[in-house]
């Protein structure tokens, strides 16, 4: 059973390849679209998943099979630092086995600060890592009603902080946009504390036609206003882009690719 994957349409975008180690997710996300993705009810999906069933040997597999020159991303379907039955055990496990078989990786998570159990291994990947967090709501109300269960905005933020002073190179994803005032504010948050070098921005996709009636180009202009003159990193999505044609983009701003991790220098994989 292959674990490491080539993600299509919109989740392409955020990685040439991923894997997902648990099926499951504790954090309860309102707009989460893993369930209808997977096909299975909210009760189903949500709660305290197991890791997959012998994912580390079947991950081995797929690393002996060729080597991973792009980045692998942890992961589209849960989140690798979320409640589990092995408390991220097999997390761990994972980052080691890639490092050991020199694959470029990226972690996403909104765990917080149980992210940093593994700095260890995060910083022994190098140039070859990236680690990052889903920014939403500056607000601990209004997260802990979106995300009831994930870590506190305040939380998400710090780790960052600490993950960016280890020499780890940092990301957020500005996806769901929920409510545009609060995604500014955290964009602000973090060019104060200059905790993140990547930004990832997209919007709310349908979610109860919330996302229809909000004024997306002024969003974007605002986020870049911000976002340039600090001379981040930074990748437009295109469900954002198709929203806000009246604001020109660089080449670098909505190249997928441009600023994920990989093994420069030895072919295109
Ligand atoms: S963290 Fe991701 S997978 Fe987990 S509930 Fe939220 S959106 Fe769904």
């Amino acid at each position: 059973m292959p674990i490491i994957y080539e993600p299509v349409g919109m989740a392409k975008e955020y990685s040439p390849y991923a894997a997902n180690l648990y099926i499951g997710c504790s954090h309860c996300c309102r707009y989460c679209y893993a369930p209808h993705t997977l096909q299975r009810t909210e009760s189903a999906y949500f709660g305290i998943p197991a890791p997959r069933k012998d994912v580390l040997q079947y991950l081995e597999q797929d690393l002996q099979k060729r080597p991973y020159l792009k980045q692998i991303l942890l992961s589209f379907i849960g989140d690798v630092y979320c409640k589990s039955t092995d408390d991220s055990a097999t997390t761990r496990s994972a980052l080691q086995l890639l490092h050991a078989y020199n694959a470029p990786v990226a972690v996403l998570s909104k765990g917080g600060e149980k992210m940093l159990r593994d700095l260890d291994v995060f910083t022994q990947f190098g140039d070859h890592m990236m680690v990052g967090t889903t920014l939403t709501f500056l607000s601990g109300q209004k997260s802990k009603h979106w995300e009831p269960g994930a870590s506190l905005p305040e939380e998400r933020l710090s780790t960052l902080a600490a993950l960016h002073a280890a020499g780890i190179k940092t990301f957020a994803s500005f996806e769901p946009v929920v409510e545009p005032g609060e995604s500014l504010k955290l964009i602000e948050k973090t060019l104060q504390e200059d905790s993140v070098d990547h930004y990832k921005i997209g919007k709310l996709n349908n979610y109860r036609g919330l996302d229809r009636n909000m004024d997306w180009q002024t969003f974007l202009r605002d986020a870049l206003t911000l976002l340039r003159p600090a001379g981040k990193q930074i990748y437009i999505k295109k469900c954002l882009r198709d929203l806000a044609p009246g604001v020109a983009l660089t080449s670098d701003e909505i190249d997928p690719e441009r600023w994920t991790v990989r093994i420069a220098g030895i072919g295109n994989i």
